[in-house]
């Protein structure tokens, strides 16, 4: 994973008019820290020695990329499965989750915090720190403790400490505002691992390339099995873009592959329950970052609706925002119904029982004009097994 100089990378922390660090002063010393150190870390032979060992033999990586008959049949083109859902821990996460905790050791840190809205980045974090036996503290909205019982109980089994927050209304955002308060109170010791290509410059950026393994492997696997390492279309869901981030990242610089994003429509673009933040957002920062939000006229938060947990963000993040606006990609959403339907489809056809989050990239395919040259190449985030039960409620 050397850093080429031509990498999709920020300028001075910006993606176009997108990202940024918009932070309170008091976490200016922790975000610096990072800042002057990330890349050049994640460069050092040692860190990439374990780093790509950990994704080899704990992680399971590669993940396979399967040629899908079945779909490529249906929709007239050749459809590849990029399969993340075989990760342990059943998706795409723990590729950040392991990389932000080795880069925290070699910062010196001894403690973990994150925040987590279901559970399955807390989840992520909790194994990562388990595995490196670095102190862990997830916060999680109350509210979220009592839906997510199962991965709240997964957590502890894992050592993590998870801090129900009471504040607000009790789900992620108040779990993300406790997470950076805890961090402004302890800034030597602590890193925060954040989830997504989200939060302040240099996250997005650091997420994005321990994700972009996904399309490393992607180019590699694609040469092998057709002969030619890009494909026409690359398709992920996003929530705040970093399992779309990692299959696009080698992608993005060459206009002939196309990008498409899939975001969660809810019950409709126009229902007003739904996470749709490209086709409904404005300009407006979150979470320490500039980027397209759903808000109203006077900038309170929309609170966002998807069948999916992980899709379930009023914003996205600062990497898709400009390829919106820049029109290098192209961003189609997906209801609820639509999702559910394509992932009970995979999972009789093909024997996979997709996350429902990666169901909605796999719904998409039905929006876009594909011909029988076509090489599509799907990433499928990760399993279902966590949405067994919604599922079970629709059929
Ligand atoms: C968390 C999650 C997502 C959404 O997160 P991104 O940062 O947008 O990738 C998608 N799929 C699965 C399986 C997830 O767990």
């Amino acid at each position: 994973m050397h850093l080429k100089n031509n990498r999709p990378k920020p300028t001075n922390g910006f993606y176009g008019a997108f990202g940024g660090a918009y932070i309170p002063e008091l976490l200016y010393p922790n975000v610096m820290d990072l800042e002057f150190n990330y890349q050049e870390i994640i460069q050092e032979p040692s860190f990439q020695k374990e780093y790509q060992q950990r994704l080899k033999d704990y992680v399971g990586r590669p993940t396979p990329l399967y040629f899908s008959e079945k779909l490529s049949k249906k929709y007239g083109a050749n459809i590849f499965l990029k399969r993340e859902d075989l990760n342990h821990t059943g998706a795409h996460k723990i590729n950040n989750a392991i990389g932000q905790v080795l880069l925290a050791e070699r910062l010196g840190k001894t403690r973990i915090i994150a925040e987590t809205g279901a559970g399955q980045h807390g989840v992520a974090t909790a194994t990562a720190c388990a595995l490196q036996g670095l102190t862990c503290v997830i916060y999680m909205g109350k509210v979220d403790v009592e839906r997510q019982a199962t991965n709240v109980q997964r957590m502890k089994m894992l050592g993590a400490e998870v801090i129900a927050v009471a504040s607000g209304s009790q789900t992620l955002k108040d779990a993300t505002n406790e997470a950076i308060r805890d961090w402004i109170n302890h800034p030597t010791e602590t890193h925060y691992v954040i989830g997504s290509v989200v939060g302040p410059h240099p996250f997005p950026d650091m997420v994005t390339i321990f994700q972009s393994v996904i399309s490393e492997e992607i180019k590699k696997q694609l040469k092998k099995q057709t002969g030619k390492a890009n494909p026409t279309h690359v398709v992920a869901c996003i929530g705040g873009g970093s399992n779309a981030a990692g299959a696009f990242y080698h992608f993005i610089n060459n206009n002939k592959v196309q990008l498409v994003g899939v975001e969660a429509a809810g019950h409709g673009i126009n229902s007003g329950k739904t996470a749709a933040s490209l086709a409904k957002g404005t300009d407006g920062i979150i979470h320490g970052f500039m980027t397209k939000l759903m808000q109203t006229s006077d900038g309170q938060i929309v609170e966002p609706h998807s069948i999916s947990a992980g899709l379930d963000y009023p914003g996205v993040g600062p990497l898709h925002a400009h390829l919106f606006t820049s029109k290098r990609g192209q961003f189609i959403s997906i209801t609820d119904k639509e999702a559910l339907q394509a992932g009970l489809d995979l999972t009789k056809t093909e024997g996979i029982l997709p996350a429902l989050e990666s169901a909605h990239a796999l719904a998409a395919l039905y929006k876009l004009k594909l011909s029988k040259t076509d090489v599509v190449v799907v990433n499928l985030s990760g399993r279902g097994d966590k949405d067994l039960t919604t599922y079970l409620n629709y059929l």
